[in-house]
C-alpha cells in the first residue's frame, strides 16, 4: 500500500490580479498581485481532521478551494494519493479524474443560496447523485436520499424530500447540504465556515453531527473557520490539528490541545486572546499582545515574518528574514511554528527590538465560544 497521505499540498501558491505575464514574472513585476496563499504546505491523512483559522482575508477560503481542486494554483501541487489533482484531467493516472472530483467535496457556509428554491429537497439532491453515482436507478437513489436525511436528523425523511428549500430552518438547509456532499462517499470534505450562520446552539449541534458524520463514514474534514473556539471544539473532539493562517501562510499548526494550551506563535496567541473562553487559559493579560490591530494589504505585504508589523516580540532581524515552519521541541512531534522567538534562533535574539508605538484599542468581537 502507498505510503501517501490522502491529499498532499506542496508548495501550494494561488495569487490573483496584477501583471500576470511569463515575462512580468521573469521581470519581477507583480504589482497588484495578491498573494492569497503562499509556499504552503499540508498533509492530511485517510479520516483525519483539520482546523484552518484566520481573520478574514486571510487565504484560508483559498487554499481550502484549491486543495479540492476549485482554485487552479499558481504554482505548487495538491495530490489526491499521491496523484497530482491538477493534472489528471490532461494527463490521466491510476486514478480516474471523475474519481478524484468525487471524492473531494465542499459545504458551503450559505446553504441557504446553494439549494435551488423552485425544487425539492429530493431534486436538489438527486442530480449530483445521478451524475457521480450512475450504478443507482431512481428508487435506489430515493432511498439512498431517505437514509442520509434520517442519519442527519431530517426525519420523517420523505416529507424531508419532498419539502422546498424555504419550509427548511437554517440548520435544516445546512443539514441538506451536509447530506448532498455525503451522498457522494467523498474520501475529503472542506466545511468552508459551515456553522458560522447559525446560532450558538445550533451551531454546536451542526458540529457534532459533523464530527458523527466523520467517524461514521471515516471521511477526513477540513474546517474552515475565523473561530478559534469552533475550531478547538471540531479539531479537539476528532483528535485533529488547528493549523492557523495569516496573510497567505500557515504560521503554526498542531494537535488542538496543544495550539490552544501551548501556542508559539505570536499571531496565535493573539487569537487566543480575543477569544471568549480560551482567553483565560493561558496567562490572560488585559491588553491585546498585538503592536498593530490592523492586518497588513495583501497586495503589498511586509517583508520577513509578514507578522512583524504587528508582532509584540518582532525584532529586526524578523523584517529581513522569513521564518520557516518547522517542528516545535515538546510532548507532540506535530507541532510546527513559523517564528524565530519560538525557535530561539540566535540571530533573531541578536538583533534589535522593534520599537514602534503599540495601537491597542481593541474590542473583543470574536463570536462565542463553542463549549
Ligand atoms: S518571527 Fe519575529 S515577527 Fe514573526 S512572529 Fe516570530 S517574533 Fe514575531
Amino acid at each position: 500500500m502507498s505510503d501517501d497521505p490522502l491529499l498532499r499540498v506542496d508548495d501550494l501558491s494561488v495569487h490573483f490580479g496584477g501583471n500576470e505575464g511569463i515575462l512580468d514574472r521573469l521581470l519581477g513585476d507583480d504589482k497588484g498581485v495578491v498573494r492569497a496563499v503562499d509556499d504552503v504546505s499540508l498533509d492530511i491523512g485517510e479520516n483525519d481532521v483539520v482546523a484552518l483559522v484566520g481573520e478574514s482575508g486571510c487565504g484560508k477560503t483559498t487554499l481550502g478551494k484549491a486543495m479540492i481542486g476549485l482554485q487552479r494554483p499558481t504554482s505548487g501541487t495538491v495530490s489526491f494519493r499521491g496523484q497530482d489533482i491538477w493534472k489528471s484531467d490532461l494527463e490521466p493516472g491510476d486514478i480516474p479524474y471523475k474519481e478524484i472530483r468525487k471524492s473531494l467535496q465542499m459545504v458551503h457556509q450559505d446553504a441557504g443560496n446553494s439549494l435551488d428554491p423552485n425544487r425539492t429537497i429530493f431534486k436538489n439532491l438527486n442530480p449530483a447523485l445521478k451524475k457521480w453515482r450512475p450504478e443507482l436507478n431512481l428508487v435506489e437513489r430515493r432511498e439512498l436520499v431517505h437514509q442520509m436525511l434520517d442519519t442527519v436528523g431530517l426525519t420523517p425523511a420523505d416529507d424531508y424530500a419532498s419539502r422546498y428549500p424555504h419550509q427548511l430552518s437554517g440548520g435544516e438547509a445546512q443539514r441538506t447540504v451536509i447530506v448532498r456532499s455525503m451522498l457522494l462517499e467523498p474520501d475529503l470534505i472542506l466545511a468552508d465556515e459551515a456553522v458560522s450562520a447559525l446560532d450558538v446552539s445550533l451551531r454546536v449541534n451542526l458540529m457534532d453531527l459533523l464530527l458523527e458524520l466523520q467517524e461514521m463514514f471515516s471521511t477526513s474534514f477540513v474546517f474552515i473557520s475565523h473561530n478559534m473556539a469552533n475550531a478547538r471544539y471540531l479539531a479537539g473532539r476528532a483528535d485533529g490539528r488547528i493549523a492557523v493562517m495569516y496573510l497567505g501562510r500557515i504560521v503554526e499548526i498542531g494537535p488542538a490541545d496543544e495550539i490552544i494550551k501551548n501556542p508559539q506563535h505570536p499571531y496565535t496567541k493573539s487569537l487566543l486572546w480575543a477569544t471568549s473562553g480560551l482567553s483565560e487559559i493561558n496567562d490572560p493579560i488585559e491588553t491585546p499582545p498585538v503592536r498593530k490591530i490592523d492586518i497588513p494589504d495583501p497586495e503589498n505585504p511586509p517583508s520577513g515574518c509578514r507578522f512583524h508589523t504587528r508582532c509584540p516580540e518582532a525584532r529586526e532581524y524578523c523584517a529581513s528574514n522569513t521564518p520557516d515552519l518547522s517542528g516545535m521541541s515538546g510532548p507532540s512531534d506535530r507541532h510546527e511554528a513559523a517564528c524565530f522567538d519560538a525557535h530561539d534562533r540566535i540571530d533573531y535574539r541578536n538583533s534589535d527590538p522593534i520599537a514602534d508605538d503599540f495601537d491597542i484599542d481593541v474590542a473583543d468581537d470574536t463570536e462565542q465560544p463553542a463549549d
